[in-house]
């Protein structure tokens, strides 16, 4: 049996485009946290997390840090975005 990542049918279903419509709905008036700001983030407008229409990727790297059953052999994909609904110093 060929392993395939499951990513690949939900992107040929046609569920992640459907998916992305609802991200992008929710934005609109931002529930996307417990913080419930209620912000249009479509339209750029920012409140705890200060992040408006486009996320802001920190850094992106093959993350050798997890158990074995994560990384495999090369790695686990890790993306770190900047801001933080939390609001910590980091
Ligand atoms: S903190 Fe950011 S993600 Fe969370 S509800 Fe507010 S605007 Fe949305």
């Amino acid at each position: 049996m060929t392993f395939e990542p499951c990513y690949l049918r939900t992107y040929e279903s046609g569920a992640l485009a459907r998916k992305v419509e609802d991200a992008l709905r929710l934005m609109e008036d931002c529930t996307a946290c417990p913080r419930d700001c209620h912000v249009n983030r479509l339209a750029d407008e920012k409140a705890i997390c200060r992040t408006g229409r486009y996320a802001v990727v920190s850094s992106a790297f093959a993350h050798f840090g997890e158990e074995d059953c994560l990384r495999g052999w090369n790695g686990s994909g890790t993306i770190f975005f900047s801001w933080c609904n939390l609001r910590c110093v980091f």
